[in-house]
């Protein structure tokens, strides 16, 4: 894999659907590839395809939109080694830069610019025994950690991991129900009975366009 070009799935400027920037509009790098399978992925299509492009072609296509705002996702952005030149020549240029990533990488060689959203797997996914756990002793307030909750068994293992690493005081935190899965209204309550200091998201691009998955 070269480390001056990266495998680009999709480039496109959309409404930000997650995390603490929700609503704001937002361009999105979508790389190709991930070393997951979650049981509930929506962007299965990102697991091949897409386009060698040198990391600064992907920089400049990005601004072109006039946005300050990008997120880097995938997939699993991480994979590409040419992921870490674009994370710094994004930060030198966008006000504000995101990166969604699994958890199941480490997030060490990130530019510190940079808000990295974890993804921590619940159990649901399938996928939790490939958490990496020494990313949450790197996590900075800037940053933010999602769990997607597919039923209660995921709930209450994901409030052990709140627990256990004293999340809610290192950052934002996110619970996620799986779309179309866990009722929103039922997880609601669970974090309401719990007082849970956390944010419930609700993928609000997945709400304004129904049944789109690329591009949104
Ligand atoms: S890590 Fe993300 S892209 Fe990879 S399988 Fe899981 S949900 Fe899909």
């Amino acid at each position: 894999m070269p480390d001056d070009a990266l495998l680009v799935n999709e480039i496109f400027y959309s409404i930000q659907g997650e995390g603490t920037r929700v609503g704001l509009p937002c361009v999105f790098i979508r790389l190709t590839g991930c070393n997951l399978r979650c049981r509930w992925c929506d962007t299965g299509y990102a697991f091949t395809g897409g386009q060698w492009m040198p990391v600064e072609h992907v920089a400049k296509q990005a601004a072109t939109y006039g946005c300050k705002l990008v997120e880097v996702t995938g997939g699993e952005p991480l994979l590409q080694p040419a992921v870490y030149g674009l994370l710094a020549r994004l930060a030198d240029r966008f006000d504000g830069v995101l990166l969604e990533t699994s958890g199941a990488v480490s997030i060490e060689r990130v530019d510190p610019r940079v808000v990295r959203i974890v993804d921590v797997k619940c159990p649901g996914s399938g996928e939790h025994e490939r958490n990496y756990w020494p990313n949450m002793d790197l996590l900075t307030p800037k940053d933010e950690v999602k769990f997607v909750i597919s039923d209660r068994t995921d709930y209450d293992w994901a409030v052990g991991v709140l627990r256990r690493f004293d999340l809610p005081s290192r950052c934002a935190v996110i619970f996620t129900p799986v779309f179309g899965g866990l009722p929103p209204a039922e997880l609601a309550d669970w974090i309401l009975q719990d007082r849970l200091p956390v944010r419930l998201g609700m993928q609000l691009h997945k709400l304004i366009w129904p049944g789109r998955d690329r591009g949104v």
